[in-house]
């Protein structure tokens, strides 16, 4: 037994199931995963959720990729490095000469390092010649950061998960952090339960944070930024906002006012729904708060008003004087491990790492002097372009490592088709996910066990992961493997470890300036911005907001209604969102009897009073439809939805939700509006 015990290692790891950013000690013998120990997360302490504690059969799961796969017809034959970075060279020069370098597009990983993120986009731009490349927070958080920067400047949670605690008020708007985010939801709990802290949840549906708020409403779909200029107008008029702190620290008041006008409290219920006495106790709370955190997530984002709700969000704070201190300001919640890294690393057609304007010529004359390389000048296709220029012909190949955007991109029809047109399609990923069904080639990488590097957490946090393990079969970290491509065409990259990677990025990087490998040893984390010094930074604005003169600005947005509103033909809306850890824990298993025959992610919530009048109960098997496809599934009768609003989960494989959702996107950042669409509901015959 002695033996055996030598052979235990103890591994420090970071979580990769959500960006709250639990770390831990992982143990393992050989392969095996014997426990997760957490003892000093920053975030965490000694907690983590059910997650981070037992879900990683991944590592070594069947399906795991152990070596290149090409296409062969309509399957795929093993191949070795060789051959497959032969044909990489080969195809990726053929398309740059005939077609230009924006015919390739690059889609980066928010399950991947920063480190490989850096990577991707210096493949992109400096090896390959274009913009063209992006990462999977197009899908979710890019209007969070947009109505943020728009502002205060930077795009990024106003202080720690540990603030929030302090915070007199917390008001969540459209996320679902008992499931989302369970250990910062945990902590939201105790202060509400034990310190008096007041919750205010508004949402579509009744989930467990709504269940326990101190007062819970559900707006009309599409319409939070009406009652959020409505309930900062009530507060205006009533003499209830800070008026110093706006003139010491914000620009445009004037304006702001000016676009508030239309809120009366009249127009604004009309719009939201919301009565008139709600939208009055909700101004007169967050007016008299001791502190207010707004946590807000995919319910405000994927919408084409999402940039402008996320703006409206954080005028309302700026006009309560709630930024500058603990326990006060705006908290996107990311979703992905490191969401928030893949776009702070650079790997967004518009920014290099640090937010640093591609089209800004002091910025690329640095980075063409650090790499000897001429950049591309112009903003190159996001991720919703990217699809789009496939199809007008404009777009030959993509290479998308650690994203499965089959299943994550809205109107999925339309996106399958687009995928079978590409003339050399890359997917590169752990498992063979459904997008590898498209690819002609699938390179196998290896897992965040498997690997070095560092994530960034929801609250900017930079922390390291540790290799526990060797690669299996032939799969190898994803920075290795875009190194192996650069040096294919050229690149003559000489990384030798993950490190190496990070001081160059902190040498042309001034937000992280600061960043060593060394300051990041173990448990050691650092909050960005990080000065030369290592000086890092929890509480994001203390003197000043991230303009030049330092101050925020209050920025008018316009209410717009959303881009598919009910009609006669598709009467229902259908909203949707993360669950499945839900069936894990068995919470909704045990709440309702029949519902474990079903195929766990495989169901839709109607309300009880849509199920009576449509003659439908648990287990009824039906059929939505929208204009551009449809899914059969069976109902599930819960009172977490309301009237005409049904709900599915996002992740369901067989029949996906993203059939249904259309190609909308908001306005500014080009992220589908997920949450708007349009369906109707049919019972399937032979019950
Ligand atoms: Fe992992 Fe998030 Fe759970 Fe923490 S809360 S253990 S980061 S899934």
């Amino acid at each position: 037994s002695e033996m055996r015990h030598a052979r235990v290692k103890r591994t420090k790891t970071v979580c990769t199931y959500c960006a709250v950013g639990c770390s831990f000690e992982v143990w393992t013998r050989d392969r095996h995963i014997l426990k997760i120990e957490p003892t000093h997360g920053p975030a965490n302490g000694i907690s983590t959720c059910i997650k981070g504690k037992f879900a990683w059969g991944h590592i070594n799961a069947d399906d795991r990729l152990v070596s290149p796969l090409l296409r062969k017809g309509d399957t795929f034959v093993e191949i070795s490095w060789d051959e497959a970075l032969d044909l990489i060279q080969q195809k990726f020069t053929e398309i740059k000469q005939q077609h230009g370098p924006d015919a390739l597009a690059f889609i980066a990983s928010s399950k991947c390092t920063n480190e490989e993120s850096f990577l991707m986009q210096k493949l992109a731009r400096a090896v390959i010649g274009t913009n063209n490349v992006d990462n999977c927070a197009r899908y979710c958080q890019n209007p969070a950061t947009e109505g943020l920067q728009r502002t205060v400047g930077y795009g990024g949670d106003s202080g720690s998960i540990s603030d929030i605690e302090q915070a007199g008020l917390v008001l969540i708007v459209g996320a679902n952090p008992a499931e989302n985010h369970p250990v910062l939801a945990t902590r939201v709990k105790r202060s509400h339960k034990f310190r008096g802290q007041r919750l205010i949840v508004a949402d579509l549906r009744k989930h467990e944070m709504a269940e326990r708020a101190d007062i819970f409403f559900r707006p009309n779909p599409a319409t939070d930024s009406a009652w959020l200029n409505g309930v900062a107008r009530y507060i205006l008029d009533h003499n209830l906002h800070q008026p110093q702190f706006i003139q010491q620290w914000v620009h445009h008041f004037d304006e702001y006012k000016k676009s508030l006008e239309p809120f009366t409290l009249e127009h604004t219920e009309r719009i939201t729904g919301i009565p008139q006495a709600t939208l009055i106790t909700v101004a007169n709370e967050i007016a008299a708060a001791d502190g207010v955190c707004i946590l807000f997530a995919m319910g405000v984002t994927q919408h084409t008003s999402g940039s402008d709700t996320s703006t409206a969000l954080s005028n309302l704070l700026l006009l309560t004087g709630n930024y500058m201190r603990p326990g006060a300001g705006a908290y996107p919640l990311r979703g992905h491990n490191n969401v928030q890294g893949a776009s702070d690393f650079g790997s967004m057609p518009n920014l290099f790492p640090g937010y640093q304007k591609v089209d800004d010529e002091d910025v690329r004359a640095k980075f063409e002097a650090a790499w000897g390389v001429t950049l591309p000048t112009t903003t190159g296709k996001d991720n919703h372009q990217m699809i789009d220029a496939i199809l007008e012909g404009g777009l030959k190949s993509l290479y998308i490592k650690g994203e499965d955007t089959i299943t994550s991109d809205s109107n999925a029809n339309y996106v399958a088709t687009a995928l079978s047109k590409l003339d050399f399609f890359i997917v590169q990923d752990i498992n063979f996910s459904e997008t590898c069904r498209y690819a002609d080639l699938v390179l196998p990488a290896a897992a965040s066990l498997e690997k070095d590097g560092t994530f960034v957490s929801t609250e900017r946090r930079i922390q390291r992961i540790y290799k526990a393990l060797d690669p299996l079969g032939e799969s190898k970290a994803d920075w290795q493997i875009i190194q192996l491509i650069a040096n294919r065409l050229g690149g003559n990259w000489k990384y030798t470890h993950p490190s190496d990677i990070m001081d160059e990025i902190a040498s042309l990087t001034p937000l992280f300036a600061g960043v060593t490998y060394e300051r990041l040893e173990g448990f050691k984390s650092l909050q960005w911005p990080v000065e030369p010094d290592g000086k890092d930074t929890p509480l994001l604005f203390t003197e000043r907001f991230n303009f030049p003169d330092g101050k925020a600005r209050f920025y008018p947005i316009e209410y717009r209604g959303p881009s598919e509103a009910q009609d006669s033909i598709y009467d229902l809306h259908l909203n949707n969102g993360r669950l499945l850890e839900h069936f894990e824990q068995g919470s909704m298993t045990r709440r309702t009897p029949g519902i474990h025959a079903m195929t766990p992610d495989n169901f839709v919530e109607v309300s009880p009073e849509l199920a009576r009048e449509r003659g439908v109960t648990t287990g009824t098997h039906v059929k939505l439809r929208s204009p551009y496809g449809e899914v059969r599934v069976q109902v599930l009768v819960t009172d977490r939805v309301e009237g005409k609003q049904l709900y599915m989960p996002l992740n369901s494989v067989d029949e996906p939700v993203n059939r249904l959702t259309s190609s909308y996107t908001d306005r500014a950042t080009h992220t589908p509006a997920f949450k708007e669409t349009a369906v109707n509901m049919t019972i399937l015959p032979n019950q």
